[in-house]
């Protein structure tokens, strides 16, 4: 199959970690979640980790100097030259979106669907209360929708789950105040270039997968 190149947008909490996981898990498609290198750098306690902490709690953007060159340096791997990507997180605004299209033309790629999950502010607000996610592989449990085997320790690794310090209600509200001010615009932008998929994310993981994939083939 030829690589895919895709990306998701949509606010905090509609699924798009869940959908990159399955698109990595069926398809072979590398995912490429910003939210997911800043919180391995915080772990790591990098200068850059020290940097993104700073707005990352608050419920606000990392400047998009670091966060460009952080995506740029991802998206030039031989594994994506070769699986394809999913991108998760990024773009975030208009300027990272400008700034995308500069090196996927400079790395001889495009993109072949910007894919919006859309569902209202109440729907997200409930799963990010519930979210945990596993700290060594990133996958994703709810308490109520998709509860892990056993109590706090994920199915994939066995490694401990944890609550993200920005799923606390006032950074929720911050993330979702930005994600309408400052994200949703570049929906526009890729509806004007034709590739945009929309996809009603109010559905089980498996049926939001099954229509993006009947999106893709459309
Ligand atoms: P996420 O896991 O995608 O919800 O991202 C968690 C947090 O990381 C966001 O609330 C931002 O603080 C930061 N972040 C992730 N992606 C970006 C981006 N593309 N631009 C700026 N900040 C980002």
């Amino acid at each position: 199959m030829k690589p895919l190149h895709l990306l998701l947008i949509g606010p905090p909490g509609v699924g798009k970690g869940t959908q990159s996981e399955l698109l990595e898990s069926r398809l072979g498609i590398v995912p490429i979640s910003s939210g997911v290198i800043f919180r391995a750098e915080i772990d790591a306690e990098t200068d850059l980790g020290r940097l993104a902490k700073r707005y990352i709690d608050h419920g606000r953007l990392v400047p998009n100097g670091v966060t460009i060159e952080m995506m740029a340096k991802r998206l030039r791997s031989e594994r994506v030259r070769q699986h394809g990507f999913v991108l998760d997180g990024f773009p975030r605004n208009t300027d990272q979106a400008v700034a995308l299209e500069e090196m996927l033309n400079e790395n001889e790629l495009y993109l072949d669907r910007a894919i919006a999950l859309v569902a209202d502010d109440e729907v997200v607000v409930k799963r990010l209360s519930g979210r945990m996610g596993c700290t060594k592989c990133g996958s994703i449990y709810h308490t109520h929708s998709r509860p892990p085997t056993r109590e706090w320790i994920c199915d994939h690794c066995n490694s401990p789950l944890f609550i993200r310090s920005d799923d606390q209600p006032e950074a929720i509200r911050e993330r979702l105040r930005i994600y309408h001010e400052t994200t949703s615009p570049i929906i526009d932008y890729y509806s004007g270039q034709g590739i945009l998929l929309r996809v009603d994310a109010t559905h089980a993981p498996d049926v939001i997968y099954q229509e993006i994939l009947a999106g893709l083939d459309r």
